[in-house]
C-alpha cells in the first residue's frame, strides 16, 4: 500500500476533478449552441511554393468567437471529439470550406484548399460518403481538395484506413499527413497508403537552422521526395528558416512569414493581386 495515495489526498483531489468536469460540461453545452449562434467561422492560411513564391492553396482553420473572445481550436476541438460532436462540426467545416473553394473556382482560381480531418471524423464509417456528397453538392474540383489527417487517424484501424484512403484517392482527393513526425505511427504506412504530401510539423521548423531540428526537417524532405510525395513545411516564421528549407529541396511552406490565416475575402484579394502582378511576392 503506497502511503502517497491516502484517503486524505483523494478527498483533496476530488473537488478539483468535479470542477474540471463541470467546466467541461459547460464548454460542451456552449459548443452545442455555437453553430446555431453563428459563432464558428473559417479562416484560411496561404500555402506557398517556395521556389517562385506563389500562393498555391489555403488551409482552412476553424475559429470559435465566443463572448467576444476567439477560442483556440487546440482547446475546443478535443472537447468536440470527446463528446462526438466533431462529426457534425466536421461536416459544417467541409461545407464551409467547399463553398468557399467553389467561389474561388468560379472566379477562375484553381486553388487548393486543405481541410483538417479529426481522427474521430475519419473513423466515422460514413466519412467517405459524406465527403463525396459534399463535393457533389458544391460542385468543387476534387483534385483541389486536400484532406489533412494525422498519424493518429491512420494507426487505429489499418484496414479501414487503407480502404477509406483508396476510395478518397479514386475520386481524386489529395491526402496529406499533418504534423508529420510527431505521432506514434510506423513508417511502413507511408509505402502502403496513398499519401500525396507530408506536412513537416512546426516543432521541427522552429529552431532551424540551429540544433538538430534542421536535420529532422531536411530528413523528412528526403524521405517524402524519395517516396514521390510533396513536402510542405509548417510554421515558417523567418527568412533563415525559409532559405534553409529551400536549400534542402522543400517545395512548399506555410507560416507567419508568408501570411497569418486570413478571412476568405482577403484571400481573394491576395489571389487577384498575384494574378495582376508579374513580380513574385516578397517575404519580409
Ligand atoms: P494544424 O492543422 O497543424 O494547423 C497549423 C496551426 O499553426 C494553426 O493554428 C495555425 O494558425 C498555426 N500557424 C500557422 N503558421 C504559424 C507560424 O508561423 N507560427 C506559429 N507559431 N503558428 C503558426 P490553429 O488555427 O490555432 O489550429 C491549431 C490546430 O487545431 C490545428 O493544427 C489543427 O490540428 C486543429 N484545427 C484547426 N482547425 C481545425 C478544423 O477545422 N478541423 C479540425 N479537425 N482541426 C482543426
Ligand atoms: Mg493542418
Ligand atoms: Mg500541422
Ligand atoms: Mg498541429
Amino acid at each position: 500500500y503506497d502511503a502517497k495515495f491516502s484517503s486524505k489526498d483523494v478527498s483533496v483531489y476530488h473537488p478539483s476533478m468535479t470542477e474540471e468536469l463541470i467546466h467541461r460540461k459547460k464548454v460542451e453545452s456552449q459548443l452545442s449552441e455555437a453553430a446555431d449562434r453563428d459563432e464558428f467561422s473559417l479562416v484560411f492560411q496561404p500555402q506557398y511554393q517556395i521556389q517562385n513564391r506563389k500562393v498555391i492553396g489555403f488551409e482552412a482553420l476553424i475559429r470559435w468567437n465566443h463572448n467576444g473572445k476567439v477560442v483556440s481550436p487546440a482547446d475546443f476541438i478535443p472537447v468536440l471529439e470527446s463528446s462526438g460532436r466533431i462529426i457534425e462540426t466536421g461536416q459544417w467545416i467541409l461545407d464551409q470550406a467547399f463553398q468557399q473553394m467553389k467561389e474561388w473556382q468560379d472566379a477562375g482560381f484553381d486553388t487548393r484548399v486543405a481541410v483538417n480531418i479529426s481522427p474521430v471524423q475519419f473513423r466515422d464509417p460514413d466519412f467517405y460518403d459524406r465527403v463525396v456528397d459534399t463535393l457533389n453538392r458544391h460542385g468543387v474540383c476534387p483534385e483541389n481538395v486536400d484532406l489533412e489527417i494525422t498519424e493518429g487517424a491512420i494507426i487505429s484501424d489499418v484496414t479501414h484506413t487503407a480502404a477509406t484512403l483508396k476510395k478518397l484517392k479514386s475520386v481524386g482527393c489529395m491526402i496529406s499527413i499533418d504534423d508529420f513526425g510527431t505521432g506514434y505511427s510506423s513508417l511502413a504506412y507511408l509505402k502502403n497508403f496513398p499519401i500525396d504530401q507530408l506536412k513537416i510539423d512546426q516543432a521541427f521548423v522552429k529552431d532551424i537552422p540551429h540544433h538538430d531540428d534542421g536535420t529532422i526537417a531536411s530528413s523528412i524532405v528526403v524521405l517524402g521526395l524519395s517516396l514521390g510525395m510533396e513536402v510542405l513545411a509548417e510554421g515558417v516564421e523567418t527568412k533563415e528558416q525559409l532559405e534553409f528549407l529551400h536549400m534542402h529541396d522543400c517545395e512548399f511552406f506555410q507560416g507567419f512569414l508568408g501570411s497569418r490565416p486570413l478571412p476568405a475575402k482577403e484571400c481573394m484579394e491576395l489571389l487577384l493581386r498575384q494574378q495582376q502582378s508579374d513580380t513574385p511576392l516578397e517575404f519580409a
